[in-house]
This record gives C-alpha cells, structure tokens and sequence, in this order.
C-alpha cells in the first residue's frame, strides 16, 4: 500500500522550518497589537454568498478560486478565499461598530483556500496575517496600516521590498473614469475572455500580465488623472503621513488588486527576490463593502500580509528568524534511576519557565549527546551513577566543551541563573 502525500497545492510545515512560520505570524501581528487591534478569530468557511458579494461575483477569486460544498443539510459554502468580508461580517453580527467607538480595529491569522495554479510561492492553502480598521474615513488609518506593515517586515529583517501605491478614487469618481477606460479597451485587438472583462471590470484588464495586452495598454487613460478633488485630497494626505513617516512609495497607477471592493488608497508590498509570485502584502479602503453585505455605511481599510511569502523571502534574503522557545538545556541520563530523578529535574525546570528536554528512549551517553547537540541547547545536563551517588549532575556548555558540577536539589535555580 502507498502512503499518503498533502495535497496537490498544499505542503506541511515542518521543523526547523516551520519556527520561521511562528516567527514570521509573531512578528507580522507584535506591531498591530501595540496599536490598539484586538484579535479576532472567525470560521474557516462562509456561506458562498458571503464571498460572491463580498469579493465581487466577476472576480477570479470567486468564478474560479474557490473551494465550495453543499453541506448535508443543504447549505452552500466556501472554504475561505480571503479574510476580509468575514471580519467585516462577524463585526456587523457582534454589532461591534454600534458601541460609539470607531473605527474597530481587528486583526487575525489563519489559512485561505483558493484553488490556484500551483507555482512557487502561489499555494492553494496559505496563510495571512491581517487587519482591518472598520468604520471611520480618516488617511491617517491608511497611512497607520501602512506604516505598521512596513515596520512588521523591516523588524523582521526583510529589506528587499518595496511599496506600490495608487488610487482607486470613489463612487463620485469611479463610474466617470469606468466609462473613459471601457471607450479605450473597446477600441484594442483582445481575446474574447478579455473584451468580455472589459464589460465587467475594465480596471482589471490594466493588471493584465501579457506583453501584448500591456503593448496595447501604453497611454490607457489612468484614474489617478480622473480623481475627484475628494480623492486627490485624501491621497496626497495618505502620501504625506507616509513621507513624514519615512515609508517609502512607489506610485503605481496601474495597480488595482484581484477583489472588487477596494475604493481610494489601494497599496502592494512586492519582493524582488521572490520571481513571478512577489506580492508578499496588500490591501487597501473598501468603503462600500459593508453596505454590499447589508451593513450601514462604514468606510474602512484593511491589508492582508502573506506568511508563506513573507518566510520565501526572507529565506531569499538569507535573514535567519529568532527561534521561539529554543531549548535552552536538554538532560542527559545514564542508568535507570538517573533517568528518573532527571526527569523530574526537567519538569520542575519548565515549570520555572526554562526550555528543557530530556533524552528518551534508554540511549547510551554517546546518542544522548548526539541528541542534545542536535537539540540547539545551550547546555547539556548530564547524570551518571557517580554523580548521583555524589548528589551532583555536570552542567555542560555545549558551544565552549566547559564542564561543571551543580548540586542536584539546586540544580533548577543553578540553570535558570546561568540561561538569564
Ligand atoms: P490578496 O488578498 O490576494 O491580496 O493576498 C494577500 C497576500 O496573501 C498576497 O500578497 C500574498 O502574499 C498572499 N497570498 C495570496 N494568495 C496566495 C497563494 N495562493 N499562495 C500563497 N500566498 C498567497
């Protein structure tokens, strides 16, 4: 018989690499917790039509991207694609934007389901660490979700990336520039995929990839030359707050994002080290999406920042992460009874806080090193039958070879000193 294999499109996560994991979650969400966003958790499916109208109905996420199943009980749902349109509608259930106090500053972690092709760096089971900050229309939120993605990737060393920038004005300006944009795609030589994409989402095509729809492109009129003067305010104060920052930007007036609700500032942090698969982060305002999903009117703004790029590309950059919870000592028995009293010695240590693991399995002194080398501790703490009989065990530096006798029953304070 054959053994099982993870799924096409999905992969496990394993240690040691899977502490890059840990690490990239931790350290993308520490500065959105010091800044006010409370954790939220919500299912990891919805109703199909929670997406359909979240997303956008003529989206690739939602026409060919999503995983759905009718339950037995006859529901439709969907693995979700994207975070979003679940935050906004688990704030709306709990009635959180009804307590006086907006925006309501959310963020989670978790895995998205989208049935993509398979390339490096593209999974059809990821996972993002987001934030949403829901209900008030103010640029310095924009700019605040912005700084703090930036600042995430920066702390944990990444260096080579950059910050697209753009407008995706209103519902004043939109539908204007729509029209200008549609009236220029209708006179170019597309397939009949794309001129059916000029009828639904014309904005769209401006992301396409190819080299001759891009060829056809050059001089496609641009909805940063048709904002509103609502929206060319609100930008230039977003770009201000970035600049006194020290955020650095490109504009990109050709960026327009995969999902249909985002209005205003809309931004992307690519990776250069990363090829065809370099978005490792976006997001932007999606100030109508509540009402699409029966809400009140509540502007708001949010990104999604992708782990599993995140952790490519720091491993493109040769940025090392802080394993958390490294074992700091790993003991070391020889003999039943040392055994015994060893174990008792690493569980009073991790009770004091302390890292520790202990050989298993009746190894002999030789593999139980090997084991404790292999471990990363900082010390090895070694018991024999005459040590025991001395009431001592040797407190090993494993980077120096520097060997040195504790007492036992002081053992636990001695190690918790020496590891600070
Ligand atoms: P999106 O909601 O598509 O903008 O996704 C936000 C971030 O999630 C992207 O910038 C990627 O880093 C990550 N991401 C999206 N789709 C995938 C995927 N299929 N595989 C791996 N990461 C993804």
């Amino acid at each position: 018989m054959s053994t099982f294999q993870a799924p096409k499109g999905t992969y496990d996560l394993i240690p040691p690499r899977s502490a890059a994991f840990l690490a990239v979650r931790e350290g993308l969400s520490a500065p959105l917790r010091r800044a006010g966003y409370g954790y939220i958790e919500t299912p990891g499916f919805e109703s199909v039509e929670l997406f359909a109208r979240g997303v956008g109905e003529s989206t690739d996420i939602v026409t060919k991207e999503m995983y759905t199943l009718t339950t037995k009980g006859g529901d439709e749902l969907a693995l979700r694609p994207e975070g979003t349109a679940s935050v906004l509608r688990a704030a709306l259930e709990a009635n959180l934007h009804k307590g006086g106090n907006l925006p309501v500053k959310l963020w989670y972690s978790g895995s998205y389901y989208r049935y993509e092709r398979q390339q490096k760096g593209r999974y059809r089971h990821f996972s993002q660490v987001g934030a949403e900050a829901i209900g008030s229309e103010d640029p310095a939120l924009d700019a605040e979700l912005i700084i703090l993605a930036a600042d995430a990737y920066r702390a944990l060393g990444l260096r080579d990336f950059r910050l697209l920038l753009n407008s995706l004005g209103d519902r004043a300006c939109r539908p204007g520039y729509r029209a200008t944009l549609q009236e220029f795609l209708r006179g170019l030589d597309l397939d009949e995929d794309t001129r059916a994409r000029v009828e639904i989402n014309p904005l769209r095509v401006l992301d396409d990839k190819r080299e001759s729809v891009r060829r056809q492109l050059t001089g496609a009129p641009l909805m940063r030359d048709h904002l509103c003067a609502e929206c060319a305010a609100y930008h230039r104060r977003v770009r201000s707050l970035l600049d006194a920052a020290g955020v650095v930007y490109e504009d990109d007036p050709r960026l327009v994002r995969g999902l249909d609700y985002y209005t205003r500032t809309t931004f992307e942090f690519v990776h250069d080290g990363l090829g065809s698969q370099s978005a490792i982060g976006g997001g932007g305002r999606y100030d109508g999406l509540s009402e699409m999903l029966g809400g009140p009117a509540l502007p708001s703004v949010g990104w999604a920042l992708g782990v599993d790029r995140t952790v490519l590309a720091l491993e493109a950059e040769g940025v090392g992460t802080e394993v958390p919870d490294g074992t700091g000592v790993f003991a070391v028995p020889v003999g039943e009874e040392a055994r015994e009293v060893l174990f008792g010695v690493v569980t009073a240590l991790r009770r004091e806080g302390v890292a520790a693991d202990l050989a298993y399995g009746g190894k002999g002194l030789k593999n139980a090193m090997k084991s404790a080398n292999r471990s990363g501790a900082r010390y090895a703490l070694i018991l024999g039958e005459r040590d025991l009989a001395d009431g001592v065990a040797q407190l090993k530096d494993l980077g120096t070879g520097e060997q040195t006798p504790v007492p036992l029953d002081g053992a636990v304070t001695e190690v918790r000193a020496k590891l600070g």
